[in-house]
């Protein structure tokens, strides 16, 4: 078969599953020919053999049946990095670099400020803050030891020697510590919600918070406080119909200006709350 009627067939297949079916077919193509997308308009009439196109059939299944783009492919791109992702770790969206963006705005230049980022999974957040705050020691803590597998290799690969990784549940292994920014994007989905159903493929743990969503979120607002250094701020990634609960929760536990923002969307999905006087 052509590369160009694959392309049209594995289209027209993958449109029941994909929101963007001829750039998925397109990559999936690209990688089992190991060529750059450009070959792809440059010769519409090679000829795919038969073990190629096992191959290609071979993956387009792997999508056909949900799996995500980034566990086939490897990688997902965030704030400008190439990370490795896997099953054991959520597939970074695009819509947490409002989380990043939100919080460099707090961080100075030249700050040499100590930040922690609680359920870290692939690392996303805390090297994408580690690069632009050089001066910065950013913690990261997961309590999945797959994830830090994973973040350890993108550690390794990404950052400049200003990120440790630490194993546990939220605040645990940095209990005695001040930090002068958390930044969290935690479970929050409701665990009945049916948006559950198209994310099978990725880590419960790191999507379902209980039935309301926010058990995650009532952890954070409750152990952050004592780790956080006199006007240190708190930024949490939440969903969309959540942040008055949120903000209701970080009211209840002391926290003080309190400002949801909206994502490129025009959602709201981030919340920054400051502690006050201890
Ligand atoms: N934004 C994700 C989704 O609903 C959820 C991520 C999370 O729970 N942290 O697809």
């Amino acid at each position: 078969m052509r590369l160009d009627a694959a392309i049209a067939e594995a289209t027209e297949r993958l449109s029941q599953v994909s929101e963007s079916p001829r750039l998925d077919a397109e990559i999936l193509l690209c990688r089992t020919i190991d060529m750059p997308r450009s070959y792809l308009f440059a010769h519409p009439e090679d000829e795919l053999d038969d073990l190629t196109a096992e191959r290609f059939g071979a993956v387009l299944e792997r999508r056909l049946g949900g799996e995500p783009m980034a566990y086939i492919m490897g990688t997902r791109e965030f704030w400008s990095h190439e990370l490795l992702v896997s099953p054991a770790t959520l597939v970074p969206r695009p819509e947490t670099e409002l989380l990043v963006d939100l919080a460099l705005r707090e961080i100075p230049r030249k700050a040499e400020w100590q930040v922690l980022d609680l359920g870290t999974g692939s690392g996303a957040i805390a090297i994408a803050i580690a690069g632009e705050r050089r001066l910065c020691r950013v913690t990261a803590v997961d309590i999945s030891e797959g994830a830090l597998a994973i973040a350890r290799e993108n550690v390794r690969a990404l950052a400049r020697g200003n990120i440790d990784l630490l194993h546990g549940s939220w605040t645990a292994p940095v209990r005695g510590r001040e930090f002068n920014i958390i930044v969290a994007n935690p479970p929050y989905v409701r665990s009945d919600d049916e948006v559950l159903l198209n994310l099978q493929h990725e880590p419960l743990t790191a999507l379902a918070a209980g039935r309301d969503g926010l058990d995650a979120i009532r952890v954070l607002a409750a152990e952050c406080g004592a780790i956080l250094a006199n006007n240190g701020v708190l930024l949490i990634e939440h969903g969309a119909e959540q942040p008055a609960a949120v903000a209701e929760l970080l009211q209840k536990h002391g926290w003080t200006d309190i400002c949801c923002h909206n994502d490129l969307a025009g959602l709201p999905r981030v919340t920054v709350a400051r502690r006050g006087g201890k």
